[in-house]
Parts: C-alpha cells; structure tokens; sequence
C-alpha cells in the first residue's frame, strides 16, 4: 500500500508524560527542556557535525498517539474555540492522513553520555517518546517570513496571568528543583497557557464551582485549581 516506509532516526525524551498539557506550538514554553537520543545506526558523531553553528531546529516527527485509521478532514482547531471547523490541511493538529509534525525548538547543547549521542532542545511542544523522524537545521533567510499572515493563528495564544501557588506547592517545589532546575517556572509557563478545555472557561461554567485539574510532568502530578480569573497550583506529588 504505502511505498515509503521510514525508521525513525531518533526517540524524544522530554517532561511531557501525557498530551494534556503540552503546549500547542513550539517555542510557548521556553524551561522545557529536552533532548533527542539517536539510533543506533545514527548514534556517530559525524552524523551531528556542523549542527552545532545553528542555533534552532527544525523537527520532523511522528504524532505516534494520534495514529488513527478514520482521520477526519475537517477538525476543530483549540484555537477557534473549539467550535469552528477548518480543513485539516489549515491546521496543526496531530490527526491527518499522515500524523507527521513540524516543530522549530533551540538547539541547547550536543553531547555523548555512556556512548549515546544526545541532541538537547529547548521550547519543543512533543510528547516523551516521540519517534523523530528527522532533524535539520533552521536557516533564518528562508525559513523566517516576519510578514507572513497567520490567519486564526496570526498572534500566539492568550496567556494567563495570575498563577499562584500554594504553601504546600511551593514547598514541594523548593525541593524537587534539586533534581528537576526550574521546575517553577516550568510549570508557570505550562499552565499560562491555559491548557484546559476551552469550553470549561466559558461563561456558561463561569460561576460553577473552580474546578480541580492535574498533569504529568516528569514523573510528577502536578494539581491545580482554575478559578474565574487565575488559578492557584496545589501540590506537586511523586506520579502514582
Ligand atoms: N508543532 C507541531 C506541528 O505543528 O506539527 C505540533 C503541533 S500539535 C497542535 C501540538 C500538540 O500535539 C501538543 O499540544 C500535544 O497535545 C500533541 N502531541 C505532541 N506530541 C505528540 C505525539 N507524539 N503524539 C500525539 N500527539 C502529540
């Protein structure tokens, strides 16, 4: 059926256990921090050489939990709401024909730990184990178009504010940054994105009681409350 047929030339480790949560585009949360390991076959250093001068990447990758059969060719973008429908092709989102996705992130560092080549990135919106299907270097004169029109996504999305956390947040947090640096402010920026679901900030919920919501990061839950105008993080606990 399919006459191409690709291995993916590396795996992503990052803090992103769980779609939920995970920014919507690259570049939105600058503390995450991740790194490509290569494969076998590819894990040789000159495979990497040059790479160093560029400072941001181009990712080209597979969306390996959204491989659906019955990919639809309308979708509703987060963005328009979550009511507005556009061709599948005018959107980013991880179900299409072929789930493959398109991130640019920062090239942070390049590195071989116990014999394994690692390709560290900053700002990538992917899932921990994302098959990487290809690298390449972002080159600015033909990749950066300032004057392009962005249509419903011309301005990055609305953030929030005003996150708060709790003594006991706090506290957990002071010292999970021994091991997990910038854990903070990983976590402020993950959630001013505002990664509820849109239709749980309508008015129509807006004097419902605040609802409770928790991510994975690393091998953490992270729990919070929303609330009308902000949110306040309340514990941060070893994943189940
Ligand atoms: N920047 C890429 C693009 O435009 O092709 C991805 C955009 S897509 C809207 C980003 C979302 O994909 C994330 O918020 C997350 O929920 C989801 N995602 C990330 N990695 C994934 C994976 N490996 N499989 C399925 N969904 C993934």
């Amino acid at each position: 059926m399919c006459p191409y047929h690709f291995e993916p030339i590396g795996w992503v480790h990052s803090p992103y256990k769980e779609k939920f949560a995970i920014p919507r585009q690259p570049g939105l949360v600058t503390a995450a921090q991740s790194h490509i390991r290569l494969r076998s076959d590819c894990n040789r250093e000159e495979i990497l050489r040059g790479l160093s001068g560029f400072s941001h990447l181009w990712l080209v990758f597979v969306f390996h939990e959204a491989l659906r059969a019955d990919w639809k060719p309308m979708v509703r973008p987060p963005r328009l709401g979550g009511n507005q429908k556009v061709g599948v092709f005018a959107s980013r989102s991880p179900f299409r024909p072929n789930p493959i996705g398109l991130s640019v992130v920062t090239l942070e560092d390049i590195k071989q730990v116990n014999g394994q080549w690692q390709v560290h990135i900053g700002g990538g919106d992917l899932l921990d184990q994302t098959p990487i299907l290809d690298i390449k270097p972002y080159i600015p004169y033909a990749d950066s178009h300032p004057d392009a029109r962005g249509d419903y996504a011309q301005e990055a999305p609305v953030t929030l504010d005003k996150i708060e956390f709790s003594a006991l947040a706090s506290e957990q947090i002071t010292h999970l940054e021994q091991k997990y640096p910038r854990l903070h402010t990983l976590i402020t920026q993950v959630l001013s994105q505002q990664p509820e679901p849109a239709y749980h900030n309508t008015n129509a919920c807006a004097h419902t009681a605040a609802r409770v919501y928790g991510m994975a990061l690393y091998d953490l839950n992270v729990r919070w409350v929303r609330q009308q105008e902000g949110l306040v993080v309340t514990e941060v606990t070893p994943l189940g």
